[in-house]
């Protein structure tokens, strides 16, 4: 028969192909092995809490940037709930076809009114939200200068831009205004076709070292070089400033930033990005960011979650959590033994080196039901594995106490 004869040829060499591809894989999977470098997912049975469930065990956890434990706030699971049950599970389309929705445009009024912006723009998470404000921006004839410490989804953001990339030293203003000085003398080379546009970003508080960019002194070094200036609040929205807005807020620099970015996934308890800006900015994304134009949009309830955790946010509850918040962080620093910083952040990461030291830590610690995550390459540089605790307001003062006293049995050297 000559149809089977012809599935039998066909399956032979496809055979052989499934099995280099696989070959492939299980090759770089054992290269992984080899560095210490073997991500496995943990089964977390519960929400995210003070406590979580792994393995039928309660654990206490300081792994999460739920910061002001809002992902299980009662008030903001029943708005996610209600955009359920007004607009549904999905969302349909993208924005621009029939997917722009009530929850949608609330969260962003929501959010450029707690911002102080004109506009803001939401997408599905703030991985996406650096893609579309960078590649929308900056294109091969342009400038981009990060800091070297910046998030992966800038780092990816910036390549695929295509344009030219630059790194300054961590925090270094002299690293930066040597760049921006490059910069500056690219843009005013006679007979240049177009002016190449410079983009500077940073974040304002760094996802795995837990410090302050000098965003007041940034501001003047972009602007004495007209760059244009990016600051990802991902770790700080919700947190810093009068208004907690974050540290853009916290500095008073609102007016001069070009773009601001953030997620709602950490402290806002839900989840996706936003972009805040100009109305300019705003529409111009609409326009141009191809994950804004061919994504569907976000879901109701992610949107409706994040609405009402803004609302939650600049209540007197809110400012009852964020009090509560800093006084667990105080209360660390204090027991700990280290000296308060100018600006203190949520995020503890303890530095061990090797991968190996790094993830038996986090094991020995998990044996006595306390949960801290090793972060290891690419996450950081190679040879900065560390333990990275999140100290959150849900957590009591006695469970800070109890992470004090777990670190001095597992860290012999901190005191
Ligand atoms: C988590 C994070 C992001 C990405 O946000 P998601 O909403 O989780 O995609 C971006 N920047 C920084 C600094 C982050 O820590």
């Amino acid at each position: 028969m000559p149809r089977l004869s012809n599935e039998n040829s066909l399956m032979e060499p496809s055979r052989e192909k499934a099995s280099t591809f696989q070959e492939h894989l299980n090759s770089a999977l054992i290269e992984v092995r080899k560095h210490g470098l073997w991500r496995a997912l943990r089964n977390v049975e519960s929400a995210q809490g003070r406590e979580i469930t792994l393995n039928g065990k309660k654990i206490l956890n300081f792994s999460s940037n739920d910061y002001l434990g809002l992902a299980a706030e009662p008030e903001i699971q029943d708005a996610a709930i209600q955009a359920i049950q007004t607009f549904g599970a999905g969302s349909g389309a993208s924005r621009l076809i029939s997917g722009s929705l009530a929850p949608h445009r609330q969260l962003e009024s929501a959010l450029a009114d707690f911002k102080g912006c004109d506009a803001a723009l939401t997408f599905s998470s703030g991985y996406v939200a650096a893609q579309a404000a960078i590649c929308s921006l900056m294109g091969k004839a342009d400038i981009v200068i990060l800091d070297k410490l910046v998030h992966a989804s800038i780092v990816d953001a910036a390549k695929l831009s295509g344009a030219a990339i630059r790194v300054y030293a961590h925090n270094g203003l002299n690293d930066l205004e040597a760049k921006l000085k490059w910069a500056a003398a690219k843009t005013q080379q006679p007979g240049t076709a177009s002016q190449p546009r410079v983009l500077v970003v940073s974040e304002s508080i760094f996802s795995m070292e837990g410090d302050a960019a000098p965003l007041p002194e940034i501001v003047d070094l972009k602007d004495k070089f007209g760059a244009w200036l990016m600051v990802d609040e991902a770790h700080a929205t919700g947190l810093y400033g009068p208004h907690r807005r974050g540290l853009v807020d916290h500095f008073g620099l609102a007016g001069r930033v070009e773009v601001q970015m953030g997620t709602l996934g950490k402290a806002l308890g839900s989840a996706g990005g936003y972009i805040c800006g100009s109305r300019a900015l705003i529409d111009f994304l609409i326009n141009r960011a191809r994950p804004f134009i061919f994504s569907t949009a976000p879901v109701p309830a992610a949107s409706g979650a994040a609405t009402a955790a803004l609302r939650f946010i600049q209540s007197k509850h809110g400012a009852v959590r964020v009090k509560k918040l800093w006084e667990n962080v105080r209360h660390f620093e204090q027991a700990i033994g280290r000296p308060e910083k100018a600006v203190p952040s949520v995020i503890i990461p303890i530095v061990l080196g090797e991968s190996a030291a790094a993830l038996n830590a986090s094991q020995v610690l998990l044996e006595q039901n306390i949960f801290i995550p090793a972060v290891r390459f690419p996450s950081v540089p190679r040879g900065q594995a560390r333990l990275r605790a999140t100290i959150s307001a849900a957590h009591a003062s006695q469970d800070v106490d109890l992470l004090v006293a777990a670190l001095k049995k597992v860290l012999p050297a901190t005191k």
